[in-house]
C-alpha cells in the first residue's frame, strides 16, 4: 500500500471512532478511519446492553456525566433523522430490601445533581401495576421516565456510513502496529495495510486505547477488561417486561438488569467481572448461572422462556472512575480511552468534545456545504419493516421474499446490506445490518441461504464464508 497523507487519522471504528469520523465529515478535511477488524462496530460496540442512558446515576461533575447527558440529547435528536431505532420506555430502579429502599432518595438526589430532574419515587402498588410480572419481594422503586433503549448495531453503522458518504476513508483490516518517528509536521502510523501520514491522530481504540496511548509515549491508564455476559430471551418474553428494570447500583457496577430490546426480545445481564485477556469474550457457566438466579428473582416467568442467544462484551475499564479523554495539542494527538459502560449513549457528545479539542490544537474547520445525510434500513420491531410494506414490495418484489423467517428479513434487505456504502463483509456483518440469523433458530434454517447470498456477493466459496471469514469488499485504498 502506498503511503497517503490525511488531516486526521482515527484509530478504531467502534461507536466512538465512527461518531468522531461523522462529526469531522461536516468539514472539508481528509480523514481516515483505521480499523483492525473487518467491519465497523465489531468490538465492544456490538455487545452491550443498548440502554440510552439519561445519566441519572453518573457522578455529578465528572466528564462522563456531562458527556452522557449531552450524548443522550444528541442521539435522541439524531436517531429519528438517521433511522436509528430508539424507544423511550423508561426505567425503574427497584429496591428489594429496606437498605436499598432508603438508598432510592440518595439516587434521586444524585440524579438531580447530575442534571436529571424527572426521577420520582413510586410505591409498590404503582410498581406492580407497571410491571405485573415482577418477582415477589420488591418494596418500591425510583422511576426514570426518560431512560431508553437504542439499536446498538445501527448506531455505529449510521455514523460510519454518513462519514464515508461524505468523503471519509474507511480502512478495514488496518491495525495500527507502530508509530514511526515522523517529520515534525506529521505522524506516521504503521498499519497492517501499510503506512499512513496524518497531521492529527485520534485514539479511539477501545480495549486497546492504552496500548495506542503508549505508542505516543503516554502512560496515563491501563485497561482491565470488565466482562459482561448477557442472555437474550425470545420475543414471546417481551410482554413480561415494560420498562428497563434496574437494581440499586453499587460503586463498581450498575448491576444486572432486565430490559426489552428494540428487536422485540428481552435481555438479562450483564455480569461484571475483571479479566486479564482482552479477547475473553466467551461465556462462563458460573456467569450464566448467576444471571439466571438474578433473573428468577426479578421476573420469575422470564427464565422459563426460550433463550435465543448468549453474548459477552468487554468494558474498557481502567483504574480511574472517569473517561480518559486527554488532549495533547502540541503533539496533535487525542486519546479517547476508558469509555467503559456508557459509550454508546455518550458517543456523539464525545465526538463533539473531541472536534473542539482538535480545533484548539490547530485543525482548521471549514464547513462542507454539500454534506449528505444518511438514513439507515429499519431494524426496529416497533415500526414498519419491508416485509409488511405493500408499497415496498410493489416497488421491489425482493422485499416480499422472506429469507430469515424468525426475524422476517427479506432477500431485498440482505441484497441491500451486501451492496451498501459499507457492505457487510461477513455473516456477522449481515446480522448487524439486517437481523438475519439473530432469531430463535440462530440461522439453523436460513443460514445456508444467507451464506450463499454472501458468498455470491463476495465472489468467494461457501467454505470461505462459513469458515475463517472473507476479505472485506468495503475497504478503501488508503
Ligand atoms: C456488557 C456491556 C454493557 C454495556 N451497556 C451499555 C449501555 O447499555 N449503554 C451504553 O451507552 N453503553 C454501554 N456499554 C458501553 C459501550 O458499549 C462502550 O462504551 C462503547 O461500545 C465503546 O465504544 P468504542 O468505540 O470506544 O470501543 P469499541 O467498540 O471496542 O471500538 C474500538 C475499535 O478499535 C479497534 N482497534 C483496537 N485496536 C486497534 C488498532 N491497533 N488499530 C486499529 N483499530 C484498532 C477495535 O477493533 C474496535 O473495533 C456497555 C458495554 C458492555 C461491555
Amino acid at each position: 500500500m502506498t503511503a497517503a497523507r490525511y488531516d486526521v487519522a482515527i484509530v478504531g471504528a467502534g461507536v466512538v471512532g465512527a461518531a468522531i469520523a461523522r462529526a469531522l465529515a461536516h468539514y472539508r478535511l481528509d480523514v481516515v478511519m483505521l480499523e483492525a477488524a473487518d467491519d465497523v462496530g465489531a468490538g465492544t460496540s456490538k455487545a452491550n446492553t443498548a440502554i440510552l442512558h439519561t445519566g441519572f446515576d453518573t457522578k455529578p461533575g465528572s466528564l462522563e456525566s456531562r458527556l452522557v447527558r449531552r450524548g443522550y440529547a444528541l442521539l435522541s435528536a439524531y436517531g429519528p433523522i438517521a433511522g436509528i431505532p430508539i424507544e423511550r420506555i423508561g426505567a425503574l430502579v427497584i429496591a428489594w430490601d429496606a437498605e436499598q429502599l432508603a438508598r432510592l432518595s440518595e439516587i434521586a438526589a444524585n440524579a438531580r445533581a447530575a442534571g436529571y430532574t424527572a426521577a420520582r419515587p413510586i410505591a409498590l402498588a404503582e410498581l406492580t401495576r407497571f410491571e405485573p410480572d415482577l418477582g415477589a419481594g420488591a418494596l418500591g422503586a425510583l422511576a426514570i421516565p426518560d431512560e431508553g433503549i437504542v439499536c446498538p448495531f445501527t448506531t455505529p453503522l449510521a455514523f460510519a456510513t454518513e462519514a464515508v458518504m461524505n468523503g471519509t476513508t474507511l480502512a478495514l483490516g488496518a491495525a495500527v502496529e507502530a508509530r514511526a518517528p515522523g517529520s515534525v509536521a506529521t505522524h506516521v502510523l504503521q498499519t497492517t495495510r501499510g503506512a499512513i501520514h496524518a497531521d492529527h491522530v485520534v485514539n479511539a481504540a477501545g480495549l486497546a486505547s492504552d496500548e495506542i496511548d503508549r505508542l505516543f509515549g503516554h502512560e496515563g491508564f491501563t485497561i482491565t477488561p470488565r466482562r459482561g455476559e448477557l442472555i437474550v430471551y425470545d420475543k414471546l418474553a417481551r410482554p413480561l417486561v415494560n420498562h428497563v428494570l434496574l437494581p440499586v447500583p453499587t460503586a463498581r457496577t450498575k448491576g444486572v438488569l432486565v430490559s426489552p430490546t428494540v428487536f422485540g426480545n428481552v435481555v438479562l445481564g450483564p455480569t461484571a467481572e475483571d479479566v486479564d485477556d482482552k479477547r475473553a469474550t466467551g461465556s462462563t457457566p458460573a456467569g450464566l448461572a448467576r444471571l439466571v438466579a438474578q433473573g428468577r428473582r426479578l421476573v420469575p416467568a422470564l427464565v422459563a422462556e426460550e433463550v435465543t442467544a448468549i453474548y459477552v462484551g468487554l468494558r474498557a475499564a481502567t483504574e480511574h472512575r472517569d473517561y480518559q479523554i486527554r488532549f495533547h495539542p502540541a503533539e496533535r494527538y487525542v486519546c479517547v480511552g476508558g469509555i467503559r459502560s456508557t459509550g454508546l449513549t455518550a458517543s456523539m457528545a464525545i465526538a463533539e468534545y473531541v472536534v473542539e479539542g482538535l480545533q484548539d490544537a490547530g485543525l482548521r474547520l471549514e464547513a462542507r456545504l454539500d454534506h449528505r445525510p444518511v438514513y439507515m434500513p429499519n431494524l426496529s420491531e416497533r415500526t414498519e419493516r419491508p416485509y409488511h410494506s405493500a408499497d415496498a414490495i410493489a416497488r421491489d418484489p425482493a422485499y416480499g421474499e422472506i429469507v430469515c423467517h424468525c426475524e422476517r428479513v427479506t432477500r431485498g434487505e440482505i441484497r441491500d446490506a451486501l451492496s451498501g456504502v459499507i457492505p457487510a463483509p461477513t455473516l456477522d456483518g449481515l446480522r448487524r445490518r439486517t437481523r438475519a440469523l439473530l432469531g430463535r433458530c440462530q440461522g439453523f434454517y436460513c443460514g445456508p441461504t444467507v451464506a450463499a447470498l454472501l458468498a455470491e456477493a463476495r465472489g468467494c466459496s461457501l467454505a470461505d464464508v462459513l469458515g475463517i471469514g472473507v476479505g472485506s469488499g468495503a475497504q478503501d485504498e488508503m
